[in-house]
């Protein structure tokens, strides 16, 4: 039996490479559902190839080219409303969440209802609503796959080991293209210079997240709600060649790590055949031509970011919401050269320290923590 398919964002990164990991095991999968925000001539493109039962696109105003495009035999849906009514359709098997920032919430909370296995690939989900979003998998039995690359190796370690047996996970990051840049010349990174990353290619969003480290900030949230262990026991490493994807310790001291070349199509698979493997049909490791591997403490004071997600992860409540949008805004402005890169952990700083905090945010108070803090930082810093 094939696996039915839903995959929304499936125009940017992980959406491409989900669907290159459909054509190599055409046996397995079928793609029933796509969603996108913007690209609808590539959205149709892949519409007819999968022979989709329905497509929708975040943007209204291209309706009438989508449905042009895909012919009558393909349902249009549009707006935010149209990815989440997709999200919540019963007749798929798993959902792969690919779409980038707090506009990934809503499908996941959609697919969380309709007690789907949800691929993750949205950090910002459970950055933004984990405690939510983990009550109502207890209620409708949904189930979160993390597609994060992260996440997914300590999901491999964590393999017939009991929760108790840990000690701690070790989150590792490659450093980003400043690892090694002096303090001084911080100020001056250019959006180029910042979207410039060594090791993976990605989109823009998760690329400057990388460059702030405020990936690792946001991962380290993400695991907290995935793996339901407390903050202190999340570590993050640098380790620059991002062949080692993350580490477990355990009590009696052993350390599990999962390895491979740094592409995200691996994690995408593992997600999708979990419980089983299945073979790839493109570049494997050789720990040959590996060589080296090398671990450093990460360096808080060239990279706030971190610090600041455990911060908010200590205040609880929405703070780790308010943190997600006001980086996303953040990122927004200086990726328009509005800001310079320094700035973007200045302004989530001021935020977490001016907002109130809401102890246990419904559904709707996120969407107004994503309104309302986007127009904060715009109106403070443009
Ligand atoms: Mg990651």
């Amino acid at each position: 039996m094939k696996k039915i398919l839903t995959i929304l964002g499936s125009t940017g990164s992980i959406g491409v490479n989900a669907l290159n990991v459909v054509r190599s095991l055409e046996s397995k999968f079928q793609v029933r559902y796509l969603a996108a925000g913007t690209q609808w001539e590539k959205l149709a493109q892949q519409a007819l190839e999968f022979r989709v039962k329905a497509v929708a696109i975040v943007d209204e105003n291209l309706k009438e080219e989508l449905k042009n495009a895909v012919g009558k035999e393909i349902e249009v849906l549009t707006g935010r409303e149209g990815v989440a009514e997709l999200a919540g359709r019963d007749d798929a098997d798993i959902l792969l969440n690919g779409i980038v920032g707090s506009a990934g919430l809503e499908p996941t909370v959609r697919a969380a209802e309709a007690g789907r296995i949800i691929a993750l690939s949205n950090k910002e989900s459970l950055v933004m609503g984990g405690l939510l979003i983990n009550r109502i998998m207890e209620r409708t039995g949904a189930q979160l796959y993390p597609v994060d690359s992260e996440h997914s190796a300590i999901w491999q370690c964590l393999t017939g080991e009991k929760m108790e047996s840990v000690k701690k996970l070790i989150l590792t990051a490659s450093g980003g293209p400043f690892r090694t840049k002096p303090i001084n010349e911080f100020e001056n990174i250019s959006v180029k210079e910042a979207l410039a990353h060594p090791n993976w290619k990605m989109g823009k969003k998760v690329t400057i997240d990388s460059a702030t480290l405020m990936n690792k900030g946001l991962e380290v949230i993400e695991a907290y709600w995935l793996f339901n262990i407390p903050h202190e026991r999340i570590d993050i490493v640098i380790h620059p060649q991002s062949i080692i994807h993350s580490m477990v310790e355990f009590k009696d001291g052993s350390i599990k790590a999962q390895l491979g070349l740094p592409d995200m199509k691996l994690p995408i698979q593992y997600a999708l055949t979990y419980p089983e493997r299945e073979d790839v049909a493109w570049e494997q490791t050789d720990m040959r031509e590996v060589k080296t591997l090398t671990f450093e403490e990460p360096d808080f004071k060239r990279f706030p970011c971190p610090a600041l997600a455990f911060k908010a992860l200590e205040m609880g409540g929405s703070a780790p919401a308010v943190l997600n949008v006001a980086n996303e805004s953040a990122v927004n402005l200086f990726l328009e050269e509005k800001i310079k890169f320094t700035d973007i952990a200045i302004a989530i700083d001021k935020v977490l320290q001016s907002v109130e905090i809401i102890n246990e945010p419904s559904f709707e108070e996120l969407l107004e923590i994503e309104t309302n803090i986007t127009e904060l930082v715009r109106d403070e810093w443009t």
